[in-house]
């Protein structure tokens, strides 16, 4: 037996709902923010993320699938998704477009070679979105809202939203070397991969996950002491707007983000729940001014986020406990050979109106049949043999109450939209996610 790679999962029938009902919620939310969707490949050339996501970044030096394609070129399968986002974005002139800045938003899996552990696979899902064109605070605010009513609207209530800023190149560049400078005493005392990163890309220590809590770290100078005046305003623009949405937030003055490309806003909404271990962070993301330019496109200021579409649900099982039933409208029973072709026509009819059906393809006995609808759980078993079929009838049967009646073949399309409009309002069926029982 050939087995699925590490650090890989398969979505079965009956998990494949629960990814549809999020995506949907992302959909509509990413609406509501007037975000459109962009689909990018999943390989691009290796030197997009050599360049977009940083050299010295933990997903590039250790984390990238990397190969030589049957051309020699090098190619990667995509470790996130801003990249590709900027790539496209650069190469199909979106950045022209008259409406400014550009919303967009993605989905879709990813991979990194990282240790697997609950939350943390190497072909994950993230949904992202990218603003590209403004330097405005108020879209750094509005991102931060547009990914905290993401969690609203699943009902993901105890979150904690963290801010922070970075801010531009020349803050960060001074903030830099008065980290290296405190650094520099108590490096050994740290791990070796942090000693890399000191040389090469000190912010990256901060963000380390070996020593995550070590006092040298927590005592580390703050990259928001280290701001221009200019940054500064920024900064405080954008939590004025929060404060102005009511969106609640802690500043997290030592939060600095895993990737290279991110200057002022950076921010992350933690959940805090049981069942996602360490892995408590749903969403991140930040302001990215530089990147757009170093990816030789023009001087385009741009923010983002990317959740993890995995952790969203595995907090949502926590809040969620019942899942919205996988539905059947009608189960046909047809009992002989005579009827096999006609039943089959009725249900392709009611398909057509709508109405979800299934249909038994083992010509099973009767017993069989039932047993069928029981486990398919339908609203209605809809009986039709030859007698019925002689008579222009139809027996349909509502599976909750067990009450059964004959309608004229004729009227059964309307005669089950008229049922399923009483169940529906009178009774819940399982779906409605408005009732107490799905609430
Ligand atoms: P990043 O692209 O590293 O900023 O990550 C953004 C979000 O993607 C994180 O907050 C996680 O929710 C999710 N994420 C990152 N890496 C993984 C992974 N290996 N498996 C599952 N989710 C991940």
């Amino acid at each position: 037996m050939i087995n699925k790679i590490k650090g890989t999962y398969d979505i079965l029938p009956d998990e494949t709902n629960k990814w549809q009902n999020l995506e949907e919620v992302i959909r509509n939310v990413s609406k509501l923010f007037n975000f459109k969707e962009i689909r990018t490949p999943i390989f691009e050339y290796s030197e997009l993320f050599h360049r977009g996501v940083g050299e010295t970044t933990d997903i590039v030096k250790k984390e990238t699938y990397d190969f030589k394609d049957r051309g020699g070129r090098s190619v990667t399968l995509r470790p996130e998704g801003t990249a590709s986002v900027v790539r496209s974005a650069i190469e199909n002139k979106l950045y022209a477009s008259a409406n400014q800045p550009v919303k967009l938003y993605y989905h879709g899996p990813m991979f990194r070679y990282e240790r697997p552990q609950k939350g943390r696979y190497r072909q994950f899902r993230q949904f992202g979105a990218e603003a590209l064109g403004s330097n405005s605070p108020l879209i750094d605010a509005e991102i931060i809202n547009y990914a905290s009513t993401v969690l609203e609207a699943l009902r993901i209530k105890d979150i904690t939203v963290k801010v922070n800023s970075l801010g531009g190149s020349e803050s960060k560049e001074t903030y830099k070397q008065k980290l290296k400078e405190y650094l520099k005493p108590n490096i050994t005392k740290l791990c070796s991969d942090c000693q890399r990163r000191y040389e090469e890309n000190p912010l990256r220590v901060l963000d380390c996950k070996v020593d995550k809590g070590n006092p040298i770290l927590v005592k580390a100078p703050k990259p928001l002491d280290y701001l221009t005046d200019e940054d500064r305003y920024h900064f405080d623009q954008v939590i004025e707007a929060l404060d102005a949405i009511g969106l609640n937030y802690v500043v997290d003055n030592s939060l600095v983000r895993g990737l290279d490309y991110y200057t002022h806003t950076v921010f992350e909404i933690d959940a805090n729940l049981e069942s996602l271990g360490a892995q408590k962070t749903l969403v991140g993301g930040g302001r990215y001014n530089n990147l757009v330019k170093s990816l030789d496109g023009p001087d385009v200021p741009s923010v983002g986020f990317a959740f993890g579409m995995e952790r969203l649900l595995i907090a949502l099982e926590s809040v969620n406990k019942i899942e919205p039933k996988p539905f059947i409208h009608c189960f046909m029973i047809a009992l002989g050979d005579s009827v096999k072709n006609d039943s089959l026509r009725i249900v392709n009819d009611l398909r057509h109106g709508g109405l979800v059906c299934d249909y038994d393809f083992f010509n099973k006995n009767l017993k069989g049949k039932f047993k069928q609808s029981d486990r398919l759980n339908p609203m209605f078993n809809l009986i039709y043999g030859s007698e019925e079929k002689e008579k222009g009838v139809i027996n349909v049967k509502v599976v909750k109450t067990g009450e059964q009646k004959q309608v004229p073949l004729k009227d059964l399309y309307q005669f089950l939209v008229n049922s399923i409009r009483n169940i529906t309002t009178n009774s819940c069926a399982g779906n409605c996610s408005s009732c107490d029982e799905c609430d």
